[in-house]
């Protein structure tokens, strides 16, 4: 049977907006609730593909490589993002064993380090918009050096947050594993925090300083596995119009031509919510089949297509 490719949020597993919700502790906690319900799902007999995001996750290691770096050299952006794919897919797949096993079912279930390849000719490289890491208070961005490719925006009234550049993915590179595990039927949890960035140089592949959507990746892990459907999970219930504003309203059930309308129209921000607008678009042009985004705490709701926002295929 063809699967579902669900996408977790980094900031639906540790939330950005308070530094409580950046310990180990809380992401074990969401990732346990979170579990529970995909092995619920799985149990019912539905393959499932996963992906998650490293936002918060990576941003944090980038704050120690700048405090440590007196200490300890820094390590490259690619390492982080390697790192966030290591320990989110290692408690997701312990968390999905974990639950699985009490239902009685024994499947393999496996995270997959899994590189992405970006074009190092990418604009992207040359205008950060991707926000990682905790927003911090202050009149004036913080006092710490960035790297010439990262910068400082503004994310609200007196608040900071870290941008770096998010080229487009290209190429999922490492496809093998991701094949092998769902040859034989199991779980795998792959191109985590969009995968771990490189580029070609000289007929070799090296790490790239970026972190890649998820979002964006997951439209090519879905091509890769032929899935039936994109379900993107984050942190707010499901694609507002007029977000933030006292006119929000979410949407329900969406075209994807309409959808592609207010995209373009610019109602989506830039380094989040557009980018799981674009996926969803991707998909469904490329499938004809039905994308959901929609709140992490809804899981079974909205894999279900009974929460957040559908984007459907055109009426013929
Ligand atoms: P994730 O870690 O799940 O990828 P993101 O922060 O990248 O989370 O994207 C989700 C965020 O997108 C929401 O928390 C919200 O602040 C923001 N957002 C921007 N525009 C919209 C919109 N039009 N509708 C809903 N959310 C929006
Ligand atoms: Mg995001």
């Amino acid at each position: 049977m063809s699967s579902i490719v669900v996408a977790l949020g980094g900031n639906a597993l540790a939330s950005s907006e308070d530094p409580s919700g950046y310990t180990a502790e809380h992401q074990i906690a969401q990732i346990a609730r979170t579990s529970a319900v995909l092995a619920e799902i799985i149990a019912g007999g539905q393959s499932l593909v996963i992906i998650h995001g490293n936002g918060p996750q990576v941003g944090n290691l980038l704050v120690k490589n700048d405090l440590a770096r007196d200490v300890v050299p820094a390590v490259p952006l690619y390492w982080c993002v390697a790192q966030t794919q290591a320990t989110i897919g290692m408690e997701l797949t312990a968390a999905l064993k974990r639950e699985l096993a009490a239902r009685g079912i024994s499947v393999p279930v496996v995270p997959a380090l899994t590189r992405v390849r970006v074009d190092a000719t990418d604009a992207a490289f040359d205008n950060p918009t991707k926000p990682i890491g905790l927003v911090v208070s202050g009149d004036t961005p913080p006092d710490i050096p960035l790297p010439d490719t990262h910068a400082w925006r503004a994310a609200g009234r007196m608040r900071w947050q870290r941008v770096v550049p998010s080229p487009r993915p290209v190429e999922i590179v490492d496809t093998d594993t991701i094949a092998m595990v769902t040859d034989v039927g199991g779980i795998v949890v792959a191109c985590g925090g969009g995968g771990i960035p490189v580029v070609e140089r000289d007929g070799e592949l090296v790490g790239a300083d970026a972190v890649i959507d998820k979002d964006r990746t997951a439209v090519l892990l879905a091509k890769l596995v032929k899935a039936r459907r994109l379900v993107i999970l984050t942190d707010v219930d499901g694609v507002a119009l007029d977000f933030g504003t006292d006119k929000q309203r979410f949407l329900d059930r969406v075209s994807v031509s309409e959808m592609g309308r207010y995209l373009e129209s610019g109602q989506f921000g830039s380094g989040s919510m557009d980018a799981k607008v674009s996926a969803a678009i991707e998909f469904v042009r490329l499938t004809g089949e039905s994308a959901a985004i929609g709140n992490l705490k809804q899981v079974r709701r909205v894999i279900e297509g009974r929460s957040g926002t559908s984007v459907v295929a055109d009426p013929a």
